[in-house]
């Protein structure tokens, strides 16, 4: 049954019961307090004829008159029960109308009781015993007939039932109202409820008034359907940073295993010529073994760099120590001249004063001369390579700058993701993966690693270093 059924109902209910109790209570408070004036009215009448009898006066007509105004009637009768006064006359013999006056002329006591004076009319009557001087009377009765008691309780009665019927139906009619009224949110809130789908959690429940109970229920819902929504927003988040981590492992996979596939081809190549003929051929055999060599170099070099990467993905750990960046760099350049000096010159601009930072020596050296690597491998000969170590903001940087073949604006992006190559033919024999082992490297130290580029003019590397907090010069 729906609430605003179950309201009225509970109400018609409640409230029926409330005025069925107080209309009983009344009808009967209101026979009770006529009947009682009745009795008090005979009594006093019959009290008020004895005490005239009684004084050896005579009740005479105005008397008479007076005692029985209102419908009361009085009746004198001697010691036999004969009547010799009355104001009534009573239809049917004395004896079986009435045996009060004998109980009373008994026991000489008033007597009052009911009596019926016609069929069904009953009335009240009240003898009190006499004793005058003179004259037969011995007991005066006063009577008086319950029928206007009983007309007034009926009308009484028929107004009430009215009242109660009409109180009950307006209860009823306003409790209906009002449950509607109260309950007509619900309706809105339902219908907007309606509309919230899993793809579509945006939707708000209608709040008409925050602070009644329906309001501030919609107000929590809508609360946590926003708590839903930021949750379902994290989980697509997450499940599309899963997803494209997922393809991102795919597409390494299938690039990793391409890119050993040629070098090995072309070393399964030249160990079949070789066996097949090339042997005894001087020239190509040494061709051969040197492509051979050079192959191999590069799968190795490669698999390293493939490990590195997996490394890093493992987050295998760093052996952080506090230590001097410009020292590693230094070192660095000092190899990449040994290898290099004859193609370009590299110039390296020490800092005035060590640089401290913490990091993990051999992946920062090794992050190093990825960069300068590069900047050797993409400067033409004659060209010209700079390293500088510096400070900056609490940061330690080491700037790798060349006036090489430079990088387009639009590629610039994508040359820090693995196996990317801005130009397969002008690479010289990269597989594209140090770019992405620095950045990680950079990365797993909290750093940052930036590129500035210019097509045929040069770039310029910046890698960056939290440096540990400046000890305070008191100490
Ligand atoms: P690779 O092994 O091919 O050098 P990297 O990841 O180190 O791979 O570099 C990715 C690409 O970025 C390279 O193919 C190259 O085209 C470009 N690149 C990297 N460093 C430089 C540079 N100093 N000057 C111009 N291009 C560069």
């Amino acid at each position: 049954m729906p609430i605003r059924s179950r309201l009225t109902l509970f109400n018609a209910l409640a409230i029926g019961v409330i005025l069925l109790v107080l209309g009983v209570a009344l009808f009967f408070f209101v026979r009770e307090a006529l009947l009682s004036r009745v009795e008090d009215t005979v009594s006093s009448r019959a009290l008020a004829a004895a005490e005239t009898v009684n004084s050896g006066e005579t009740l005479d007509q105005n008397e008479m008159e007076r005692l029985s105004l209102d419908g009361v009637f009085v009746i004198l009768r001697d010691r036999d029960g004969m009547v010799p006064t009355q104001t009534i006359g009573l239809p049917t013999s004395v004896e079986d109308l009435d045996t009060l006056w004998n109980q009373a002329l008994q026991s000489g006591q008033s007597q009052g009781g009911t009596i019926e004076i016609a069929e069904d009319t009953p009335a009240y009557l009240y003898a009190v015993p006499v004793e005058p001087m003179d004259g037969s009377a011995r007991v005066v009765e006063a009577g008086q007939s319950y029928e206007g008691v009983h007309r007034t309780l009926e009308t009484f009665g028929t107004v009430l039932v009215f009242v109660i019927l009409g109180a009950l139906l307006l209860s009823v009619i306003g409790a209906y109202l009002l449950a509607r009224t109260a309950l007509s949110p619900v309706g809105a809130v339902a219908g907007s409820a309606r509309k919230i789908t899993e793809s579509d959690l945006s939707e708000r429940l209608p709040v008409a008034n925050p602070k009644d109970e329906i309001g501030s229920l919609a107000a929590t819902i809508n609360g946590l359907l926003a708590r839903l929504e930021e949750a379902f927003a994290r989980r697509e988040e997450a499940l599309a940073r899963q997803e494209e981590a997922l393809s991102r492992q795919r597409r390494f996979v299938a690039d990793a295993s391409h890119e050993l596939r040629t070098p090995i081809t072309t070393i399964e190549g030249y160990a079949e010529m070789l066996e097949e003929w090339a042997l005894h051929d001087q020239e190509t055999a040494q061709k051969s073994v040197s492509r051979i060599r050079e192959e191999s170099k590069r799968v190795r070099e490669m698999v390293e760099g493939l490990l590195a990467l997996a490394r890093g993905d493992e987050g295998a750990p760093l052996k952080l120590e506090s230590q001097d960046l410009s020292a590693v760099a230094a070192e660095v350049v000092r190899t990449a001249r040994a290898v290099a000096a004859s193609k370009l010159t590299i110039e390296y601009s020490s800092p005035a004063h060590e640089i401290i930072a913490t990091f993990d020596r051999t992946r920062i050296r090794q992050a190093i001369s990825i960069l300068l690597d590069n900047a050797i491998k993409y400067t033409p000969a004659g060209g010209e390579v700079k390293v500088e170590v510096r400070e900056s903001d609490g940061w330690a940087e080491v700037a790798v700058s060349d006036t090489g073949v430079g990088i387009s604006e639009d590629q610039l992006p994508q040359i820090f993701e693995r196996f990317y190559r801005v130009d397969e033919a002008r690479t010289r024999g990269g597989a594209g993966l140090g770019l992405a082992i620095a950045r990680q490297i950079i990365e797993a130290h909290g750093g940052s690693i930036e590129v500035q580029s210019k097509l045929n003019k040069g770039s310029t590397f910046i890698l960056q270093i939290s440096q540990p907090p400046q000890r305070s010069s008191v100490l």
